[in-house]
């Protein structure tokens, strides 16, 4: 989930602030912030991360933190003050570059650095933050971010970070934005024995200090999100499998509670086919040389790059719901299916803005739907998504405000699900629509990219014009609606509350049990037809709505 689950979902099932602002409001007021947070700062812009190398000590006796980054970076501009966020209430013990240590002057949670040394443009250079204090601690993890100091029922600690929306830097220093991931990283964590720590990539190295704690170090050999990077610590056991897919040997590492293992290896046994399944429709699991890795956390869930947050609690369904309310979502366990297409729309492809995280939500809760027909049958997958239209909102637009890290609705789960589920129709070749999938997995691998490379790249690939589609549902709230009234043996129709210039085509009935298509646009046009009124129908797998407009007018069912 990126938050996903990321947070959005948590609109259905608590009251989350999310829920409470979903009614049309004005639009929030932004802050000085907002910008450096959420925008490619000239403090940020003139360097291009290359590494990070992170180690933190955890010690949950008194819910504190110690720790240092070596940001490794390449100099791409002219260099001036250098930008390294780190949330409050943490703080700098030092900066060092070069053996020197450097001053810098703090403006809310951004740092701003003074450099002594040369900074050359196309030169690789290394800057160390030294770092301490008590993490903002996540009360309700994972829609809220920072750490979570738990235990398990035995009571253990049991120690999870989850900080998507928030920021990687509630706990660590580094240009806290996503539009800028590092080739790589290294991220060692001390714990206390007898606890485990497992964090992203391959596991280096498990060295006890000698001090009642062990340094577990695990490297990321790919472009990670910095949310993603994750400590979890807890008295795990741990199992492991291996799955022959698309790229050869992937090594699965599942790690459990201790007291879970039983239950784990039954439940997890469901991982195989949805990468069997995903690897179909979106290409190679992108992490081969890290691995694929589920960890169980005190929270429900977060997609933490080959490294999954799991918190299921071994059930089928969302906490044993189903959010499509057909039934068909009970049959898998929500949080490995959707974390896991997370891997491909989330961190493989990467938002460069918050404000386009529909590529992250809207494609992994489509992916929900794709699952339910790999395992089900297409009939089942498409009343998957369908099911969940009960759940879209239409209060704020999918996507969200540039610049200010001020993401769109949680409508980019359900709404922006249905919405890649019509343009499938549209398609109308399952052949070419998998293409498609694949092809942003392979064209932006390891890249973050905009909402409208996406938009565009899908436009082409398709072979339609899909520019009013998007933004008809990622820019507005309306729902196109389908007006028509039938006089005799004439169909005419037209496209109502729609952008200007929409002209989707939509699948209708024309003839008795069989779906066709016609293309209306914002003008009355007509063709003919042999169904009644009463018969008449459009084709359900489109997110729209109909009205006859010889008939007196029904309240809205667009939601
Ligand atoms: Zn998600």
């Amino acid at each position: 989930m990126k938050r996903a689950l990321c947070r959005a979902f948590a609109i259905a099932l608590v009251t989350h602030p999310a829920a409470l602002i979903a009614q049309p409001t004005a639009p929030p007021t932004f802050t000085r912030a907002d910008t450096l947070r959420g925008s490619n700062t000239p403090e940020r812009a003139w360097w291009d991360a290359a590494f990070y190398d992170l180690a933190v000590k955890v010690n949950p006796g008194d819910s504190s933190i110690v720790g240092r980054n070596a940001i490794a970076y390449r100099i791409v501009g002219r260099a001036r003050e250098m930008q390294i966020d780190l949330q409050q209430p943490l703080v700098v013990d030092s900066i060092v570059q070069d053996g020197t240590e450097l001053s810098s002057r703090r403006e809310g949670n951004a740092l701003f650095v003074t450099l002594l040394s040369p900074q050359r443009v196309g030169s690789r250079k290394t800057i160390s933050v030294y770092y301490r204090g008590k993490p903002t601690v996540a009360l309700r993890a994972p829609w809220d971010g920072g750490f979570v100091w738990a235990r398990d029922s035995l009571g253990n600690p049991w120690i999870a970070t989850a900080n998507e929306g928030l920021g990687a830097s509630v706990w660590w220093p580094n240009k806290d934005s996503y539009s800028d991931e590092p080739d790589s990283q290294r991220v060692a964590i001390t714990v206390p024995e007898p606890l485990i720590n497992v964090s992203n990539g391959r596991l280096r190295s498990a060295r006890s200090n000698g001090d009642g704690t062990t340094t577990y170090e695990w490297f990321v050999r790919n472009p990670i999100n910095n949310y993603n990077v994750a400590v979890n610590a807890a008295k795990y056991a741990h199992f492991t499998d291996v799955y022959l897919g698309e790229g050869g040997r992937l090594s699965l590492d599942f790690w459990p509670l201790a007291y879970h293992l039983d239950t784990a290896r039954k439940q997890f046994e469901q991982t195989k086919p949805v990468l069997k399944c995903f690897e179909h429709w979106f290409g190679p699991f992108p992490w081969y040389a890290d691995g694929f890795k589920l960890v169980e956390t005190p929270h429900l869930g977060m997609e933490h790059q080959s490294a999954i947050a799991y918190g299921n609690q071994y059930l089928n369904g969302y906490l044993g719901r189903d959010r499509s309310e057909t039934g068909h979502g009970l049959k898998w366990d929500f949080i490995i299916v959707h974390e896991a297409a997370h891997e491909w729309w989330g961190n493989n492809v990467t938002m460069s803005d918050a404000a386009d995280m529909w590529i992250h939500e809207s494609f992994a809760d489509y992916a929900e739907g794709l699952y339910t027909e790999c395992q089900q049958g297409k009939a089942a997958g498409a009343a998957y998504i369908i099911g969940k239209r009960a759940g879209i909102e239409n209060a704020r637009p999918i996507v969200g405000i540039y610049g200010v890290n001020y993401e769109g609705s949680g409508d980019m789960y359900n709404k922006g699900g249905n919405l890649l589920h019509t343009i499938r129709q549209l398609v109308n070749d399952d052949a070419r629509w998998r293409r498609v999938l694949r092809g942003i997995n392979q064209v932006f691998a390891r890249q973050t990219v905009s909402g409208k490379q996406i938009e565009d790249y899908m436009s082409r690939n398709t072979r339609l014009d899909l520019e009013k589609v998007f933004d008809q549902y990622l820019r507005t709230t309306r729902i196109p609606v389908l007006e028509y009234k039938i006089e005799g043996t004439t169909l005419s129709h037209r496209w109502a509350n729609v952008v200007p210039g929409f002209d989707m085509p939509v699948k209708v009935t024309l003839s008795p049990g069989t779906f066709s298509f016609i293309q209306p646009i914002e003008r009355w046009l007509t063709t003919p037809i042999r169904v009644k009124a009463e018969d008449f129908r459009a084709d359900p797998n489109f997110y729209i709505t109909t009205r006859d407009v010889l008939k007196p007018a029904v309240p809205d069912q667009s939601r």
